[in-house]
């Protein structure tokens, strides 16, 4: 049994020469060539994928401390020509021909914009707590660094009584973050709490979050809000 590199036809005796051939001499490959074989989705089928990733990446936003860090969601059945329809013209687009595996990554403000395009709605990645008006997000860039938005595809396949099963699944990985924000115009609806005084750059677009260690200098306009109890949230309402 030989095995062949469908990017470059070399022939390979062991599977995990392929592998690693693939790995070194492919690393950033963006051909498909089965592509052809891939049907158009149908517009009702697009949207209701960037819906469900919506709806998925939004169920991971939260309000306070605990909800911040890296998050993972998955669709356990997603169709490959989905996937390539919405990513394959990316930049840091990948397809693993020998695993069968698709990866795709947004970096950074420029990343965070590309995905308001490409899942069609401006507000895919933040959600507000109507009560306190603190906002979880998808992080892509703040004071320590860039972050990155991954969307990987694989498939899973079952070989039983002559018959091949195959079932895609997608995974996307994000780091979340959440805080109160004023606008640019100076309004101020809130403040994150930090316990230094840095200031985050929050890259959606008319929002900026402000750093809260000046609280003494500017008690009128800066309150500390996070992390709160419901009672601290009464007794700030009442003042
Ligand atoms: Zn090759």
């Amino acid at each position: 049994m030989t095995f062949k590199c469908c990017l470059c036809q070399k022939i390979f005796s062991l599977r995990k020469q392929l592998l690693s051939h693939e790995r070194v001499k492919h690393r950033n490959n963006k051909t498909i060539p089965h592509r052809h074989l891939l049907s158009q989705p149908s517009v009702e089928q697009l949207i209701s994928y960037q819906d469900a990733f919506i709806i998925l990446i939004k169920k991971r936003l939260g309000f306070n401390r605990h909800s911040v860090g890296s998050k993972r969601l998955s669709i356990n059945v997603f169709p490959e020509k989905i996937f390539v329809y919405l990513f394959q013209n990316e930049p840091l687009f990948r397809y693993n021909s020998a695993l069968r595996k698709y990866h795709c990554k947004f970096k950074g403000e420029a990343g965070e914009l590309r995905l308001k395009q490409i899942l069609n709605y401006e507000h895919w990645n933040c959600r507000q707590d109507p009560k306190t008006n603190t906002t979880g997000y998808v992080l892509f860039a703040n004071y320590e660094g860039i972050y990155e938005v991954t969307f990987s595809w694989a498939q899973t396949e079952l070989v039983e009584n002559d018959r091949i099963f195959q079932c895609g699944t997608v995974t996307c990985k994000f780091t979340t973050d959440s805080g109160e924000f004023v606008d640019e115009n100076g309004i101020m609806s809130n403040q994150e709490y930090q316990s230094e005084g840095r200031t985050l750059t929050h890259n959606k677009n008319s929002l900026i979050t402000f750093n809260t260690n000046n609280n003494q200098s500017n008690p009128s306009r800066y309150k500390p809000i996070l992390p709160r109890s419901p009672l601290q949230q009464l007794a700030l309402n009442q003042l």
